[in-house]
């Protein structure tokens, strides 16, 4: 069994990857085919964003919000502190400092009440200048956007979602990366919508960071790419792996995100009873980049791990070090007494076998092992 099978994937779907691959290899197109813009039109139908321009991969998508808001030294942006570290890097990278803040317990989401309370000492302090939070829909999870943005209303912040995880979910009839000012994701393969190397996205309403980016992501291109009117990246999707995600986004919308939403529901049902399983609020619907348990300490997480493992069962723990625990953050000085919730869950997480092509005998079988295990 694998954790998270791309190979069954690939299998299913072979005969339209195949055609798409080979079909942009004979284009000649390789870079910035039409493959790249169809997918953006098909991504911003899905999505009900305005605009949507693909780059190199999530980590990119992020940076390019980042530096339409000219975010840089002394500005401050508010990040989840449980979340992967490319959310928090980018704020780095441009000069600005992250603000990590605690998660809820129940949904791994950024806790509204503690970001606020983030911004008032951030204000307090007076050292640096809230601009931005970037609120991350993690394991596939839309975070709480509702209160996220009257938050962001009363004191003027950006909100940017770091959808990389989160593609395919919605609130209500309201779809994933359409939820913040500027909404990112990643093509990552492990990720809800993955491609075969790396890929990303950026979303916006707003025409003019949208031509911004546009330019930003070909070396601050103005109106060729001999003619630079900013310092910018090269953050371009492949044709090729535009190619792949448009032979696999009728599969993900019709068929995955049921198969995976499906299986969620096959593992809650046998597992609730003995552990805390994930917790989808009212309205709310996941992607299932992971589906992720919570154990009651971190030696019957270790445990279970070591026993499932014993039996041919892979299982991973997203996250075993929150933010301020990195060592590359050492240097803000955070405790974990900080962000009480972030520490716990990075001890006591574990996320099982999750991949629209596990079948319910797998799914019964991941399900056996853990309630035979001894606790
Ligand atoms: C994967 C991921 C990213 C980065 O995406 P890449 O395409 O790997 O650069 C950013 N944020 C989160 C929450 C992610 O899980």
């Amino acid at each position: 069994m694998q954790f998270r099978d791309l190979i069954k994937q690939y299998e299913a779907l072979k005969s339209e990857i195949d055609h798409a691959l080979l079909t942009a290899v004979a284009s000649g197109h390789y870079i910035m085919g039409k493959e790249v813009t169809e997918l953006e039109h098909r991504l911003v139908d899905y999505v009900g964003a305005k605009h949507c321009i693909t780059c190199a991969n999530g980590t990119d998508a992020l940076t390019l919000a980042l530096k339409v808001w000219q975010i840089g030294p002394g500005d401050a942006v508010f990040v989840p502190d449980f979340t992967f570290i490319a959310t928090a890097e980018v704020v780095s990278l441009e000069g600005a400092t992250p603000v990590f803040v605690d998660v809820d317990s129940r949904s791994f989401n950024i806790c509204t009440e503690s970001l606020e309370k983030a911004i008032q000492h951030t204000l307090s302090e007076g050292k640096l200048t809230p601009k931005a939070i970037i609120a991350v829909d993690l394991f596939g999870l839309p975070a709480n956007y509702p209160a996220i943005s009257e938050i962001a209303k009363k004191y003027q912040l950006w909100v940017l979602e770091d959808g990389a995880q989160g593609f395919g979910g919605a609130i209500g009839q309201q779809k994933a990366c359409s939820f913040g000012d500027i909404s990112t994701t990643s093509f990552f393969p492990a990720k809800p919508l993955g491609c075969y190397g790396d890929g990303g996205a950026v979303f916006t309403d707003n025409d003019e960071w949208a031509d911004h980016i546009r330019s930003l992501k070909v070396h601050g291109k103005g109106t060729d790419k001999y003619d630079n009117v900013r310092i910018g990246l090269n953050s371009r999707l492949d044709t090729l792996q535009a190619a792949i995600l448009l032979s696999k986004f009728e599969a993900f919308k019709n068929e995955e995100l049921d198969q995976v939403n499906q299986i969620a529901s096959l593992y809650t049902q046998r597992l609730s009873t003995l552990y805390t399983t994930p917790w989808i609020p009212d309205g709310y619907y996941s992607s299932w980049a992971q589906y992720t348990l919570i154990m009651e300490t971190n030696d019957q997480r270790n445990k279970l791990q070591h026993y499932l493992k014993g039996h041919g069962i892979p299982t991973m723990v997203y996250y075993p070090k929150p933010m301020h625990a990195q060592t590359a953050y050492a240097h803000l000085n955070y405790t974990a007494a900080q962000n009480p919730v972030s520490h716990s869950l990075s001890q006591t997480v574990l996320s099982l076998p999750m991949h629209p092509y596990l079948t319910e005998e797998e799914v019964n079988r991941v399900c056996d092992k853990i309630l035979e295990f001894d606790r």
